[in-house]
């Protein structure tokens, strides 16, 4: 009897010193389905850019390689035809909002970005633009002012979110304002390496990087901006990448734009051909990684752009813009990588904002 009794305390003692070390060690951490997120925007790529820049260009593009796609309705609260302001906002925060405004609701009220939730949440974030980092597109992330035209502001509000990397031209609206403060100096305070040239911007290692790299935008690529845009990207997910956590970073074209309201052809061709490039610098860090979600899109579609003719074999279009503004009609977007499923089928531009929180797992938002 005793021996059975002791038998017994020995089996349960065996079979719980089992289960503690089942459950009590955890084996190696498990990565999220998604750690990183890449947004990246095509400021004015509406469907008749891309479709272009597919019939120009001697390869396929690399945003072909998305195999997901949707649709985004990008009115804004006060205007059909959205500025990059508004629809800036909308991408980043979830809230449609005035022509105009930055990271502020139709009622003025801040509300929180996607770059600002994640960096809540201990992820790194990144801000790459070819245009001024104080311009609407990536200002929409990190500030919160009722005009897109207060740059100086915008600036201000860099001090206030301390995003990890951020590369785009700017210099100006942080060095020589008109109230006389040095933000360099600040931005340094706050842990900052700044770095005003590409190849300083290339070669830092640095954790925090300030990179200002023009004084207000980059000039063009034609125009010696070279290939600015996908090396910046490839430098800014090469330090985002070191935190575990896991990372959120927009990447603009911001200039494809500006092209498309100067109705210049070869200009919008060769800024969409090198937003691809970064695209593909882009998806080849998410195919090698697995767990990062890449999401391409425009903020809206600029210039009309119409293709009235053209040739596949001679890799030509004749293109037609009957505005030198932005239009309504809806932009595409692409997805790749863990989670792309959810960016198909046809959404307001707030939708993606409340994607992006689900896929991070950081639930919603009101
Ligand atoms: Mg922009
Ligand atoms: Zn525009």
């Amino acid at each position: 009897m005793k021996k059975t009794s002791t038998l017994l305390l020995s089996v349960i003692l065996i079979a719980s010193l089992i289960s503690w070390s089942l459950t009590e060690k955890p084996g190696p951490k498990e990565i999220p389905e998604i750690r990183n997120i890449v947004l990246m925007i095509g400021d004015g790529m509406g469907l008749g850019a891309v479709s272009s820049a597919i019939t120009v260009s001697h390869h396929p593009l690399n945003i072909e390689r998305c195999n997901i796609i949707g649709l985004q309705k990008t009115f804004s609260s006060d205007h059909y035809i959205t500025d990059s302001g508004a629809a800036g906002t909308a991408l980043a925060t979830g809230n449609k909002t005035n022509n105009g405004a930055i990271g502020v609701d139709s009622q003025g009220k801040s509300v929180k970005s996607i770059l600002e939730i994640a960096k809540e949440n201990g992820l790194a974030t990144g801000l790459v633009t070819t245009s001024a980092i104080t311009d609407a597109t990536p200002a929409s992330f990190i500030a919160h002012e009722s005009s897109r035209n207060s740059y100086e502001d915008i600036a201000k509000d860099f001090l206030k979110t301390d995003v990890d990397v951020f590369i785009g031209g700017g210099y100006d609206h942080f060095a020589f304002r008109t109230d006389k403060l040095y933000l360099i100096d600040s931005l340094k305070v706050r842990g900052y390496k700044v770095e005003t040239t590409m190849n300083a911007v290339l070669k830092s290692t640095s954790l925090k990087l300030a990179g200002l790299i023009a004084p207000v935008n980059s000039p063009s690529r034609l125009n010696g901006r070279g290939d600015m845009l996908p090396a910046s990207s490839r430098k800014a997910i090469e330090i985002l990448n070191k935190n575990p956590k896991g990372f959120f970073l927009m990447i603009e074209g911001g200039e494809i734009d500006l092209a498309a309201h100067a109705k210049d052809e070869t200009a919008l061709m060769e800024e969409t051909l090198d937003f691809d490039d970064a695209v593909g610098e882009v998806l080849n860090f998410a195919q090698n990684d697995g767990h990062t979600l890449v999401v391409i899109t425009a903020d809206h579609e600029t210039g009309g752009v119409a293709i009235i003719g053209g040739s596949i074999k001679a890799h030509k279009v004749l293109l037609n813009f009957p505005t030198n503004s932005h239009t309504a009609v809806m932009v595409p977007v692409f997805a790749y990588g863990p989670g792309a499923e959810k960016f198909s089928g046809i959404y307001d531009n707030t939708a993606l904002f409340q994607k992006f929180l689900a896929s991070y797992g950081f639930g919603e938002i009101k």
